[in-house]
């Protein structure tokens, strides 16, 4: 399609493919090391899925954590959470515990190179399976943690391009990358990282999603991993590795934990109307059976069990966690939402009666009522939907409803081989050269999520940023130091 000398040239040290956590990162730490680098967006903002997320990074061993008198360390961080993995079994699985070491051991740094940079974290908040706290909240939100990074970035002398799809690597005869091909425009680089994000909404040609449904992000087609396979880069769980959520449709983010469902919450749709065993479906399975919005629906006994912010200690949102209650789910700028949380940025209302919640929702109340009237006449059976019932969740009010909402593929976890310092590797474990990989694009072997923890995904993706980053420069002979505007001149 291209020969060379019929397309215009740009020349940098460094290309980094998409603009999320992964590649501004990384395009930061390109800029750190004083090569000249240019991030290429195919969105006319960056920010990727990384600015709808609920923002919680874990790290242990941070500045943050010394501020607010948390004693830590990125060794206690890894012995702590290796512990965890082998007694749960995963760390047997190949790569977790290598992806697992690798993302923990840098992840403290990053979050260090994300405070500098102006990004504000509240917290750092408890959560399970850690004896510290080590969740790390971007306040007020991840929009304005990847505002401040992109400022920082491009102050760093980093060249961003918005609206500039990557469609092609550029590879030399023998197999190595020498750029890209962007929007009609050849970019010679030595080094490209891709960082496209994860393959949850992919086309036709590319890695499929697990499920149906819609994705939550129609852009998420997985590019890198596409460009990474047509260059001979290994790709690694595409096809199995998907994590389908119950998100709210409007921001702040918020979404339902599995708790929630199995604790006896049930999800109906705009007309009342349930549509699935929640239990089994969670957050995949409602988008191709209903074309309305849906709302969560919890009953009084349930709502009963929920922390609130007077259960909370002085570091952070960790009442549900002192307490044995428990919370609705992950809360953008917050953590973990209680109630009042969700009522107070309008996801949520509260009825005394369920024909109170229907009217409010403009909602049909005698559909409502039928379905609670159904599941209380199944305890100690089936519904129709095959969902068994011990208690009549409903029995008692008051009641809530949370939407609305929609059931998504959120993440496609599988990504492009890598090895430690983020290389892409081929089918034979070689690197290919010139390609590093990042964030949701590259494979973490599912370390983050496999431990059940939570605030790893953003930390693989800003952890192995910052080593591709570093990784990349190195590569191109960079020394660290030189004025990031020196490099970029001409
Ligand atoms: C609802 C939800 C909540 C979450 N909450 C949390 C949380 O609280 N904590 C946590 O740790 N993780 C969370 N995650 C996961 C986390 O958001 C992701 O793992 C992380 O954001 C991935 O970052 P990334 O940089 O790899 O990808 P992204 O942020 O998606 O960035 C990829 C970028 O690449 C661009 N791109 C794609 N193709 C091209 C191309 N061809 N050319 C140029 N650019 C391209 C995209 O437009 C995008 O800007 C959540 C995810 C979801 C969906």
């Amino acid at each position: 399609m291209y020969q060379n000398g019929n397309c215009p040239q740009d020349r940098f040290d460094v290309v980094v493919v998409g603009g999320g956590a992964a590649g501004l990162l990384a395009a930061l730490a390109v800029a750190d090391s004083g090569a000249t680098v240019v991030l290429l967006e195919k969105n006319s903002e960056v920010g990727g899925k990384t600015v709808w997320s609920a923002g919680l990074v874990t790290a242990g061993g941070t500045v943050v954590q010394a501020e607010r008198r948390v004693e830590d360390s990125v060794d206690a961080h890894r012995r702590e959470i290796l512990a965890h993995a082998e007694r749960t079994g995963v760390l047997g699985i190949p790569g977790v515990s290598e992806k697992l070491g690798l993302l923990i051991d840098n992840v403290a740094d990053a979050v260090d190179r994300l405070a500098a940079c102006g990004v504000r974290f509240g917290g750092p908040h408890p959560e399970e399976m850690h004896s510290v706290a080590r969740g790390h909240q971007f306040v007020p939100g991840a929009r304005a943690a990847i505002a401040a990074l992109a400022q920082k970035t491009a102050e760093a002398g980093v060249r961003i391009r918005r609206d500039t799809p990557v469609d092609e690597l550029i590879t030399g005869p023998t197999g190595s990358i020498l750029g890209v091909r962007a929007g009609g425009r050849e970019i010679r680089a030595n080094a490209v990282i891709l960082s496209a994000g994860d393959f949850s909404a992919a086309g036709p040609g590319r890695p499929a999603p697990q499920f149906a449904e819609h994705a939550y992000k129609s852009w998420a087609t997985g590019d890198g991993q596409h460009l990474a396979a047509e260059a001979g880069g290994d790709l690694v769980g595409v096809d199995s590795m998907v994590f389908a959520a119950l998100i709210t449709v409007d921001e702040p983010l918020f979404f339902a934990h599995p708790h929630v469902l199995a604790a006896g919450a049930i999800v109906v749709d705009g007309t009342g109307r349930r549509i699935a065993n929640e239990t089994v479906t969670f957050g995949h399975g409602y988008a191709e059976r209903t074309p309305h919005d849906l709302y969560l629906v919890v009953g009084g006994d349930q709502l009963a069990g929920v922390a609130t912010s007077a259960d909370d200690g002085p570091v952070g949102r960790d009442g549900w966690l002192r307490t044995g209650k428990s919370h609705l789910g992950n809360f953008g700028g917050v953590g973990y939402a209680y109630v009042d949380d969700l009522l107070d940025a309008g996801h949520a209302v509260r009825g005394e009666s369920l024909d109170h919640l229907a009217a409010t929702l403009g909602m049909d109340a005698a559909t409502l009522r039928r379905e609670a009237a159904e599941i209380a006449k199944a305890v100690g059976a089936e519904d129709r939907l095959g969902r068994s019932w011990s208690t009549d969740p409903f029995a008692n009010g008051p009641f809530l409803a949370v939407g609305p909402m929609r059931g998504a593929v959120a993440l496609g976890a599988g990504g492009i081989r890598c090895d430690e310092r983020m290389r892409a590797l081929d089918s034979s474990g070689e690197p290919i050269d010139g390609l590093y990989v990042a964030g949701d694009c590259a494979d973490s072997a599912g370390a983050g999520f496999i431990t059940g923890g939570h605030g790893y995904g953003l930390g693989w993706a800003f952890a192995s940023g910052l080593i591709a980053g570093r990784d990349a420069a190195a590569s191109t002979g960079a020394s660290a130091g030189r004025p990031a505007e020196a490099a970029n001149a001409g």
